[in-house]
């Protein structure tokens, strides 16, 4: 007997499932008699939601008017903010913007912890300490980010290790912050030294910006396939990719499918922010289309919520990113918004190596009911009609009340 019988749903690619559950996984369907059963008559049912790429510590951080400063200063000021954070506000900060996420059906967060001669250990502590509280809700995968550079700062490095002992599994890092290109490739081996001698993942902001002469993800990934990380190695951003020749960005490309590397990319940044201190035009995305006709995996960076850099607007909600998304990088069709609720469930689970993210029997029974036909009425309407079930229980459950009086009073009594 399963504890749960989801009945009657439809998947994402159209066809109706019944789905059990017993001790927290997906079970054959077939004469399963439930303790509980949802009737899911209209609901689309998926994979949870995944949030690969976040920085949890960055959210609900006082607002500063940075958004039209040049990136440089904007991380520089950052820095000192971070003087002020103490684990307890830190720890309640991380935890309004995961209730925010685990309402609207997110499972796991992949949430950079910068660890820096600013922050200290303050930002990985409280992430370990909200991993705690969240326990069953949302899990929390951490990636030790020496945000201002293992070069630059001379207590990254030691922060860092200490975090890798204490057994943080990614080390990431943004090089191009090392700025000068000598160091930055110093800063991209560090990484990958580190995450060798600790048997940990390797993560990278590469190129976030539009400027041509920028592409350290070519030399990431060169470095990435000599050092053998394949399946072991996440990337972010990537924003010139779309501007370098098309024997280049196929180079690229195959080097991306051999080390099986998903990109987050953030349509949020690359429509908000300006290249170089100027604010206009936008950033931009990588060629978000052609990636994924080159079989390369995308997923979506949706960043921080209530940040220095953005005190309003990229609300933690998946699904809205993920029709932000298709605005951007033009998915407009039926595949098209398939393709970006892949981002948001499989592709995010993908990239941050989450372990039986799907709907096959044995998968972990952690699912998103919607009330849609499809992921184009999904993505389209925003369901604000939701179920979340968590380890095999209804965990969240949303619902939408809508009332047009005006007409009302003009119908015949
Ligand atoms: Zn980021």
């Amino acid at each position: 007997m399963s504890n749960l019988l989801i009945r009657g749903a439809t998947d994402p690619e159209g066809r109706n499932v019944d789905i059990a559950i017993r001790d927290g996984r997906i079970v054959d369907a077939e004469d399963a008699e439930a303790a509980e059963v949802i009737d899911a008559g209209g609901y689309m049912v998926s994979p949870a939601l995944v949030e690969p790429h976040y920085h949890l510590t960055s959210c609900f951080v006082e607002p500063d008017e940075l958004v039209e400063k040049p990136f440089e200063t904007q991380i520089d000021k950052l820095g000192r903010r971070k003087q002020a954070f103490t684990i307890e506000d830190t720890v309640e900060r991380v935890s309004r913007a995961l209730r925010i996420m685990a309402a609207r059906g997110v499972v796991h967060v992949r949430s950079y912890a910068d660890v820096d001669g600013y922050a200290r250990m303050v930002c990985y502590d409280a992430l370990k300490e909200a991993r705690g509280r969240f326990a069953g809700i949302v899990d929390i995968d951490i990636v030790v980010f020496p945000q201002h550079g293992l070069i630059s700062d001379p207590l990254a490095l030691g922060l860092a290790r200490e975090a890798l002992q204490d057994g943080a599994r990614w080390i990431g890092t943004n090089p191009q912050l090392e700025r000068d290109p000598d160091r930055i490739t110093r800063e991209i081996d560090l990484v990958y030294d580190l995450a060798e001698e600790f048997g940990t993942r390797a993560d990278f902001h590469c190129d976030e910006t539009d400027r041509p002469e920028s592409l350290w993800i070519e030399v990431v990934l060169r470095k990435g396939l000599e050092r053998g990380f394949k399946g072991r190695l996440a990337v972010a951003h990537c924003m010139s990719l779309g501007k370098q020749t098309a024997e280049k960005r196929h180079e690229i490309y195959a080097m991306m499918r051999e080390l099986d590397v998903a990109v987050a990319v953030s349509p949020h940044a690359g429509l908000l922010y300006g290249d170089a201190g100027a604010f206009m035009p936008g950033r931009g995305m990588a060629p978000v289309k052609e990636l994924i006709e080159n079989g390369v995996r995308v997923a979506i960076a949706q960043e921080a919520f209530g940040s220095m850099f953005a005190p309003h607007l990229m609300l933690p909600d998946p699904v809205w990113s993920a029709q932000l998304m298709a605005y951007a990088a033009k998915l407009f069709t039926d595949e098209g918004l398939a393709e970006a609720w892949r981002m948001i469930t499989e592709n995010g689970a993908l990239l941050s190596r989450r372990e039986g993210h799907g709907m096959t029997p044995g998968s972990r029974a952690d699912l998103l009911l919607v009330r849609a036909a499809n992921p184009a009425e999904a993505l389209t309407t925003l369901v604000p009609e939701r179920i979340v079930i968590r380890d095999g229980r209804v965990a969240a459950r949303s619902t939408y009340h809508e009332e047009l009086i005006s007409l009302q009073r003009q119908e015949p009594s």
